[in-house]
C-alpha cells in the first residue's frame, strides 16, 4: 500500500482537524455568479425541487423524455449538498444487503430493484454521453474485505438470489487458510473460489491479515458535482424557455389541490401541475393538501453526518475503490471503512486523490445540520485509526490530508430511496432519501419518475412511498 504522504505535490494546501469543511468535488466546479432566486408568481408544468444529482437528473430525464416545462428549485447553490460532499463512489450496493431487503419486500420486489439500479449504470453513461461530459468517470472492479462467515453467508445469499433472479453475480475469492471454510452451506457451492490468502491482500491493496475473503464487482467513481453543474448548462443550453433553474430559492411551503402544486419560496411563488421533491430527505417544508387527506412529509428520515478525508500524490494512477468491513456481523455496529483512488486535476496538473470513509454521527433532529461546521478532530482519530491497519501506516504516523470534509445523508427507515408519487397525491412526487449509496439509485430515480409523470406503465416497487 502506498505510503500516506509519498510525493505530495508541492505548495499544496492542506486541511487539518478542525479546518473548514473542504470538498474536493466542490473544487473543481468553475467560478461562476449564483443564479437569481425565484421572484414573483410564475408557473410551469413540472416543479422540481432540489438540485443535487437526484433533482438535476430528474430534470434530465423530463426534459428529454416529455414535452414538459421544468423549473429547478435550490436553496443554496446547485450541488452544494449531498452531491458535493460525498465520496463519488459509482457502486449498485443497498446500504442493506438484497437478501434481507427480500424478508421485506419479498424476493421479487426485491431482485426488481436490485436489476433496476445496476441499470442505471446505462442511464449514467447516457446522461453523460448525450451531455458530452468529458471529465474522466472511470469504470473498474472493485473489491470489498471480508473476514468472518457471517460476511460469507450474507453474500452468498445476495449472490444466489442474484443468481435465481438473473441477475450478474458478484465474484467471491475465499482464503484457503479461511477458518471458516468447511463450515460454509453447501447450496452455495459454485458461487464463490478458494485462493491463496496472498491473492486476498494483493485484491484488497492491503497486508492486513485480518481479511480473508473478497466481494469482486463493478465500481466507478465521478465527482457529482461537477456533472450537476455541468448539466445545468447543458439543459438551459438544449431546452432554452422549457428550463429555468433558481437559486437561493428555499421552498418553505408546499400547496397542493387539484392537479396543481404551489411552491413558495421567501420571494416568490411557481404554480405546477406536479412537484417533485429532490431534497435528500431533509425537505423542512410544511405541506398543505386540499385535495385530500393530510399528507405527512418523510420527515422521519434520520440525519447521518459522514466524514472523508483525501489525499493528493503526485502523477495519475489506476483508479480503484476497495472497502473493508470492519464489524464482524452486517448490520451491527460500524459496517465498512472504504478507499477510492482516482486520478484528480488540480491547478492544471493531474494528481491522484485517495480518498477514505468510513465515520458517520448522527444529526440531532432538533438541531440544524451546519455544512460550515469546521471537520472534528474526533472523527479524524477514529478514520486513521480503523484505516491504519489496513494502509500499513505505522504506529504513530499521522497523514497529512489535502482534503477533509463532511456532508449530511438522509436514510429511510427501510434504507430504501423513496422514488415516485405520493399515493395519496399523485401531484407530489419523491426522488429523495441518500441513504449512505445515493448516486446511482438517484438516476434510476430520475428516470423512473419522469416515467410515473408521463403516465407509463410501471410495476410496483420496493422504491414505492408508503
Ligand atoms: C460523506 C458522504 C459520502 C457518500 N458517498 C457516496 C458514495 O461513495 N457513493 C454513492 O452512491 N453515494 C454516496 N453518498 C450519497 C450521495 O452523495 C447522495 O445519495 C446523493 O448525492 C444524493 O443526491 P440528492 O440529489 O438526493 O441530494 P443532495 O445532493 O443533498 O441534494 C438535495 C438538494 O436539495 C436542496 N434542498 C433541500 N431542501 C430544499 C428546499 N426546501 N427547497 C429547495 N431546495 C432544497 C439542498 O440544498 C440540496 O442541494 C455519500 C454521501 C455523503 C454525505
Amino acid at each position: 500500500m502506498q505510503s500516506a504522504n509519498a510525493s505530495a505535490p508541492p505548495n499544496a494546501e492542506r486541511s487539518a482537524p478542525g479546518s473548514l469543511n473542504r470538498s474536493p468535488w466542490l473544487e473543481q466546479l468553475p467560478q461562476r455568479a449564483p443564479m437569481p432566486a425565484l421572484q414573483g408568481a410564475q408557473e410551469t408544468d413540472v416543479t422540481v425541487v432540489g438540485a443535487g444529482i437526484a433533482g438535476v437528473a430528474t430534470a434530465f430525464f423530463l426534459l428529454r423524455e416529455t414535452a414538459h416545462r421544468v423549473v429547478l428549485l435550490e436553496a443554496n447553490r446547485v450541488a452544494h449538498g449531498a452531491s458535493g460532499f460525498n465520496a463519488g463512489q459509482l457502486v449498485t450496493y443497498f446500504e442493506r444487503p438484497i437478501c434481507r431487503l427480500a424478508e421485506d419486500f419479498g424476493i421479487a420486489k426485491a431482485v426488481a430493484g436490485q436489476r433496476d439500479v445496476d441499470a442505471a449504470w446505462g442511464l449514467l453513461d447516457l446522461i453523460l454521453g448525450e451531455s458530452e461530459f468529458v471529465e474522466p468517470t472511470p469504470r473498474f472492479v472493485g473489491h470489498m474485505g471480508m473476514f468472518t462467515l457471517n460476511h460469507l453467508t450474507v453474500h452468498l445469499q445476495n449472490n444466489l438470489m442474484r443468481k435465481r433472479g438473473g441477475l450478474v453475480r458478484e465474484q467471491i475469492r475465499i482464503s484457503r487458510e479461511a477458518p471458516f471454510v468447511a463450515d460454509i452451506p453447501a447450496e452455495f457451492a459454485g458461487l464463490y473460489e478458494l485462493v491463496p490468502q496472498e491473492r486476498v491482500q494483493v485484491l484488497l491493496e492491503t497486508d492486513d491479515p485480518r481479511y480473508l475473503a473478497v466481494l469482486s464487482n463493478r465500481k466507478g467513481c465521478m465527482n457529482s458535482a461537477l456533472i450537476c453543474e455541468h448539466l445545468i448548462h447543458y439543459l438551459a443550453a438544449s431546452y432554452g424557455p422549457r428550463f429555468q433553474c433558481y437559486e437561493h430559492s428555499p421552498v418553505v411551503r408546499v400547496e397542493l389541490a387539484a392537479g396543481k402544486a404551489r411552491a413558495l419560496t421567501p420571494e416568490g411563488q411557481l404554480q405546477s401541475h406536479r412537484l417533485v421533491l429532490c431534497t435528500n430527505g431533509f425537505v423542512g417544508v410544511e405541506l398543505a393538501n386540499a385535495d385530500g387527506p393530510e399528507i405527512a412529509l418523510p420527515v422521519m428520515v434520520e440525519g447521518t453526518i459522514g466524514y472523508m478525508a483525501g489525499m493528493l500524490t503526485e502523477g495519475s494512477c489506476k483508479p480503484g475503490a476497495n472497502s473493508y468491513l470492519m464489524s464482524p456481523r452486517i448490520g451491527e455496529g460500524q459496517a465498512y471503512y472504504y478507499t477510492t483512488r482516482r486520478p484528480f486535476a488540480r491547478e492544471g496538473k493531474l494528481h491522484t486523490l485517495t480518498c477514505i470513509g468510513g465515520p458517520d454521527s448522527p444529526q440531532p433532529r432538533e438541531q440544524e445540520y451546519d455544512r460550515q461546521a469546521p471537520y472534528p478532530p474526533a472523527a479524524l482519530n477514529k478514520l486513521n485509526a480503523h484505516i491504519a491497519p489496513v494502509m500499513g501506516w505505522p504506529d504513530g504516523h499521522t497523514p497529512r490530508y489535502d482534503y477533509l470534509w463532511h456532508g449530511l445523508m438522509g436514510y429511510t427507515p427501510n434504507q430504501v430511496r423513496m422514488i415516485g408519487p405520493n399515493p395519496r397525491n399523485a401531484t407530489l412526487l419523491y426522488n429523495l432519501g441518500c441513504n449512505g449509496v445515493g448516486l446511482l439509485p438517484a438516476i434510476h430515480g430520475a428516470w423512473r419518475v419522469s416515467q410515473a409523470i408521463q403516465g407509463a406503465r410501471i410495476e410496483p416497487s420496493m422504491f414505492d412511498p408508503a
